[in-house]
């Protein structure tokens, strides 16, 4: 199906962050090459509706990635520095110090 200029069509919007109406200002092959969301009115390239990949899942890849090639990603960081925290107030006892 040939898409023509000013067509409304749908796309995924990073601005607006879903997908939006979009007018399509440029054609490639009959094809929707540039849209302008009917939202922001800001311009970009056609992505076929499919929203780009965020940060958070590139984020899992590289996670995913460091445990396939044998690297331990730090997740245990969190639960060490909670422990230390309980340490501190362990021996932060009111009470000993004024003993001394
Ligand atoms: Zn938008």
């Amino acid at each position: 199906m040939d898409a023509r200029l000013g067509d409304v069509i749908d796309d995924f919007c990073v601005k607006c962050r879903r997908l939006t109406n979009h007018s399509v200002v440029s054609l490639l092959n009959g094809a929707a090459a540039k849209v302008r969301c009917r939202t922001c009115y800001s311009d970009h390239d056609y992505r076929n509706e499919q929203a780009p990949p965020s940060k958070k899942d590139l984020k899992k890849a590289e996670l995913f990635n460091a445990v396939l090639s044998g690297v331990a990603p730090p997740p245990a960081a969190s639960e060490e520095t909670a422990a230390g925290t309980d340490s501190k107030k362990a021996g932060k006892k009111p009470g000993k110090r004024a003993e001394v």
